[in-house]
């Protein structure tokens, strides 16, 4: 057998790799990671936490301006961006601390720059010009943004740019309407910035619930964001005070900041991975099994590089898997059905299960959809007319739940006990047989009625 100096190497620190290389460690197995940026990944660093603070930050605004009507007196309100990017930056810096010295406190070597594939068994470190050999290896290098070649595309910023501006921009045009662009326009409004979004679609959220889709137009719209459907850019020119943007339909939007947030891409371009033979798809994600094994056998990939579905916590599960497959030698695939998330608009969309588009097309007319809309209490003292969007979707005689969809305050904390009740397979009788919690927004979710037949159209 080859004398390898590494049982595992894992190529990336973020939330797979850093799983993965923890738990192998802990097994006793001789570990090394590479990261060229910061460990912790786009998650840590430059996504989920620092997002998260932002969308705090940008919910206190409202909290202050409502505050009134619960008889508090507030007096001249001002936002300093550098106070909570320079705030949050610093908690960014804490985590990825304790991501790099769980590794070493577990045995892991951390190689603080890039690797590359020499061959299946050999990476070199390309600031070392160091190379190593590992029996196994593991990509879980992630994604990264990924944005149309228009003229004057250098003008615009990406997600990884949006978390250190060094100023807030008066006015900001959002191109996008997935979760970073529905994310970032929330964040930007409630931060004061007059915002705009552009959708090249005719509904926000593509790939939801089309129930979800609307209220989160709704929702945008409720944030003072103006929405824009149906085009797409075609040029950024550079003007003396910001940026014009010109659309396919010919109309012009100028602004302060260009963000695009039109998608991501798997991490693999010059990663070498042709040298170790390891296949890709279309769109450069590395092809796996259901046990994240690539086309070269002792070769396994994670989380957003295998573009499967792309969470943090999914990652996380993935490495786990791996882990038990490869390294313990106990079959593991990761299921990957029912996994519940949240969209951090202002308020959130919590989501799990099947869409009514997708049950319909599944179970045909065994499928039962439960809807509700109210205006949460909070809201009836705090004057702010935004209301909660729930939506439950059934299959069969039997009514197992197959979908749960929400729009409203704490819809992200509520669906992830919800997605235990559709992964477990509960029926909407054990959602009725459940006594509520009095008064949350959560209770509504055990006194659902059935949606009224002439919405039953409703389905994409
Ligand atoms: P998404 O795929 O969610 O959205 C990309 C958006 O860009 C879509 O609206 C897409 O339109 C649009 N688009 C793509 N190409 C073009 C183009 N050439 N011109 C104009 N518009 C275009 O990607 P994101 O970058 O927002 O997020 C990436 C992934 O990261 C998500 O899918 C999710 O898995 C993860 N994520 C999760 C979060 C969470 O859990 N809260 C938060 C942020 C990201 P169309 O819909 O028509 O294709």
């Amino acid at each position: 057998m080859a004398d390898y100096d590494f049982d595992l190497f894992v190529i990336g620190a973020g939330s797979g790799g850093v799983r993965a290389g923890r738990l192998a460690a802990q097994l006793g197995k001789r570990v090394a990671v590479a990261e060229e940026s910061l460990p912790g990944g786009t998650c840590v660093v430059r996504g989920c936490v620092p997002k998260k603070f932002l969308v705090y930050g940008a919910d206190y605004g409202a909290s202050i301006r409502e505050a009134a009507q619960y008889g508090w007196t507030v007096g001249d309100v001002s936002f300093d961006w550098p106070t909570l990017r320079d705030a949050i930056q610093k908690e960014v810096m804490r985590l990825s601390g304790i991501y790099s010295t769980i590794l070493e406190k577990n045995g892991a070597t951390l190689y603080r720059e890039r690797a590359e594939f020499v061959d299946d068994h050999t990476v070199r470190l390309t600031t070392s010009g160091k190379t190593v050999t590992a029996e196994t290896i593991l990509v879980a290098v992630g994604g990264r943004p990924w944005a149309p070649n228009i003229q004057g595309a250098e003008h615009a910023i990406v997600s990884d740019d949006a978390f250190t501006l060094e100023r807030l921009p008066e006015r900001a045009l959002i191109i996008g309407g997935g979760y970073i662009a529905c994310e970032f326009a929330g964040i930007y409004a409630g931060l004061g910035v007059k915002t705009t979004q552009v959708y090249r679609g005719g509904r926000l959220l593509n790939g939801f619930d089309s129930e979800i889709r609307d209220e989160v137009g709704e929702v945008q719209a409720h944030n003072n964001i103006d929405v824009k459907f149906n085009i797409s850019p075609t040029e950024i020119k550079k003007t003396s005070g910001g940026y014009i943007v010109t659309f396919d339909d010919g109309c012009k939007i100028g602004t302060d900041l260009v963000f695009m947030a039109t998608g991501r891409k798997p991490n693999t371009e010059t990663l070498g991975l042709e040298n170790a033979g390891v296949d890709i798809d279309a769109s450069g994600a590395i092809i796996v099994d259901e046990y994240s094994q690539s086309s070269v056998k002792n070769i396994y990939a994670v989380g957003d590089v295998t573009n499967r579905v792309n969470l943090t916590p999914v990652a996380i599960r993935e490495a786990a898997a791996f882990v038990e497959t490869a390294l313990k030698g106990k079959k593991d695939a990761y299921d990957h059905s029912n996994i519940a998330s949240a969209v951090f608009t202002r308020p959130p969309v919590g989501t799990v299960g099947l869409t009514e588009g997708e049950a319909r097309r599944e179970f045909g007319d065994k499928v039962t959809v439960y809807t509700t809309k109210f205006r949460p209490m909070k809201n009836t003292l705090s004057g702010d007319p935004q209301r909660v969007f729930m939506k439950l979707i059934t299959e069969g005689r039997k009514e197992r739940v197959i979908g749960i969809h929400i729009v409203g305050d704490d819809s992200g904390e509520m669906i992830q006990a919800l997605g235990i009740c559709v992964k477990a397979g509960l029926t909407k009788k054990d959602f009725d047989t459940t006594c509520a919690v009095h008064p949350t927004i959560a209770e509504e979710i055990v006194t659902l009625k059935p949606r009224e037949i002439n919405k039953t159209t409703v389905v994409t």
